[in-house]
């Protein structure tokens, strides 16, 4: 204690006597001040931080707000483009390994899925138990299709904007194009589906396909970047590619689709990254993919993945499977041969 009392003297004989005893003291080391000694600290890193960067090229300093920063890698700024040019070759090593780093963080950090906009609940990973409605572009679960169903049995109407449901594939076509001229990324997705399996009385055109998936992905339809990628995956419609394949898997896995980060698994095994083809598997399923759990169950059966992991995984999984259940979800996978014979019957007016 004594070396505190010191403390405290040599304040006071530096003119701070009254000041001090106003201030706060701290409980630890009862020195007095605290609060102008924090402040001060405070100002001088917000400064630095926040309106005052130096020139990564001449040392210069500026604000930071009007310097222009390396937009691959966001660590650097300089003064102008003119000192930007002049130190690229230097910056050029650190620049790429920071984006890489950059580039790692974003694709394997785990997305919030997707909500059925009606009762809000996760939507199912399998799209066979979920539908587009051309009407007004929302995806929804069977279960709130079948529960509008079951109280509107005679003119099914669409479970989220109540518009009355289409009778030819005409009509579902038109409507696509309506959603596609008000550019609905998902609207695209569609089209290309349909082209891809020649559906409503369109001819088989994968070319085409690939065409509506890029457009739908540049408007940021998940799907539509993962059809492309598994378009070029599979040669269908372009010329196959591996290194496109993962390109736009990837871009649609960080946007948080599922299908796509359980596809880049397997091209990461094939080509030999099995630890990259667990890391993308343990976060399939975590958010609920059965296919991606199934290879993680191998993955620790033969050493790959730790006990920690495997069961952490394994609960991450049942709890989303949990998370996407409801009675009418049941209800629907239930009277599944119903609710697709009414859906099939008003598509083509029967
Ligand atoms: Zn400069
Ligand atoms: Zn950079
Ligand atoms: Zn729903
Ligand atoms: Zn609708």
């Amino acid at each position: 204690m004594s070396s505190n009392d010191n403390d405290n003297d040599r304040y006071s004989g530096n003119g701070y006597g009254e000041m001090v005893s106003s201030k706060k003291e701290c409980t630890s080391c009862e020195q007095n001040n605290v609060d102008s000694i924090t402040e001060s600290i405070d100002s001088v890193a917000v400064l630095d931080s926040t309106t005052l960067s130096m020139c990564a090229a001449c040392g210069k300093k500026g604000n930071s707000d009007d310097m222009n920063t390396c937009n691959k890698c966001k660590m650097v700024k300089y003064c102008n483009a003119a000192c930007k040019k002049k130190h690229r070759s230097k910056h050029k090593k650190a620049c790429e390994r920071r984006e890489a780093e950059l580039h790692e963080e974003a694709l394997f950090k785990e997305v919030e899925p997707e909500e059925c906009p009606i009762c809000l609940l996760t939507l199912p990973l399998d799209t066979d138990k979920s539908q587009f409605q051309t009407c007004c572009g929302k995806i929804i679960c069977h279960g709130c299709i079948h529960a509008m169903l079951m109280s509107d049995g005679k003119d099914l109407l669409c479970a989220f904007c109540r518009m009355t449901n289409i009778k030819t594939d005409q009509d579902d076509i038109n409507r696509l194009k309506e959603l596609m001229n008000k550019g609905n990324a998902n609207a695209f997705n569609y089209f290309g589906n349909w082209y891809d399996d020649g559906e409503m009385g369109l001819p088989l055109d994968h070319q085409k396909a690939c065409e509506l998936y890029l457009k739908a992905g540049e408007l940021g339809s998940v799907e539509g970047y993962c059809n492309l990628g598994c378009a070029y995956r599979d040669g269908r419609g372009l010329a196959r590619d591996v290194n496109k394949a993962k390109y736009y898997l990837e871009l649609a896995a960080m946007l948080g689709d599922i299908r796509a980060r359980h596809n880049l698994g397997g091209i990461e095994a094939g080509a030999g990254n099995v630890d990259r083809a667990m890391k993308h598997w343990m976060i399939a399923a975590k958010a609920g993919s059965e296919r991606s759990l199934k290879n993680i169950k191998l993955g620790f059966r033969d050493g790959f993945i730790a006990k920690d992991g495997y069961e952490s995984t394994l609960r991450a999984y049942h709890e989303r499977q949990d998370e996407m259940k409801s009675d009418e979800r049941d209800t629907a996978k239930e009277k599944r041969g119903m609710l697709l014979a009414n859906l099939r019957s008003i598509r083509r007016g029967m």
